[in-house]
């Protein structure tokens, strides 16, 4: 199954996309994880994208699709795939379908989070990230000591999760990002999902329609 997970910076894409690529078997492709990664490695790639991460713009497209396609073609997601951060907007969406045209891929399901932009700032500014295993926990949970209270990795804050730059990266997402609720509707392959709640109650909302 083929799928791409929709919604705005804090909607729980990536917390949600952790389980559901679990449950299905099928592979979880966070762009802004693999962005992340090449940006603490200093690699190439990393020193091209960090500007723009770190101030909560998009990284251009041609980077983001490069690395999309050596995903793809590196064939490695025999049961499917599941996509969080990506498209973000609508070229890569046009490109991306162009491109999975081409390898006779169907996208089978998008699946938009939706929460109200109060929440999401309010989950953003709490956000904290394990530097170890990447689980995502929110600052009031158990976790005082800024513990993973999993693996007890150090819990880090990612640096675009400040005031301002959640503020920039809303903005981004309500003109870059939302108008492919429009296109994946069109398509008839958009479902939307309330985003508010607990977790587990957000992943069942969510596996109902897949
Ligand atoms: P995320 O982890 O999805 O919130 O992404 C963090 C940051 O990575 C974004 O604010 C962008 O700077 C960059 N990014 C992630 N995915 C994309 C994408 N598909 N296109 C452009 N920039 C991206």
């Amino acid at each position: 199954m083929n799928i791409v997970l929709l919604g705005a910076p804090g909607a729980g894409k990536g917390t949600q996309a952790k389980v559901i690529s679990k449950k299905l078997n099928i592979r979880h492709i966070s762009t802004g994880e693999i962005l992340r990664s090449e940006i603490k490695k200093e690699s190439a790639l990393g020193k091209k994208a960090v500007k723009f991460v770190e101030s909560g713009k998009l990284v251009p497209d041609e980077i983001i699709i490069e690395i999309i396609k050596n995903i793809i073609a590196g064939g490695k997601s025999e049961n499917g795939f599941l996509m969080d951060g990506f498209p973000r907007n609508l070229e890569q969406a046009k490109m991306f379908s162009n491109m999975l045209d081409q390898l006779g891929i169907k996208l089978d399901k998008v699946i938009n989070i939706v929460v109200d932009n109060k929440e999401v700032i309010e989950r953003l500014s709490k956000r904290v990230t394990c530097s170890v295993c990447r689980r995502v926990f929110n600052k009031d949970d158990n976790n005082v000591n800024l513990k993973c209270p999993e693996c007890n990795g150090d819990l880090v804050k990612r640096k675009d999760d400040s005031a301002e730059v959640i503020e920039h990266r809303l903005k981004v997402y309500e003109k870059e990002t939302k108008p492919l609720v429009d296109f994946y509707a069109g398509k008839g392959l958009l479902v939307n999902i309330n985003g508010s709640g607990d977790k587990k109650e957000i992943t069942e909302r969510i596996m109902e329609f897949l």
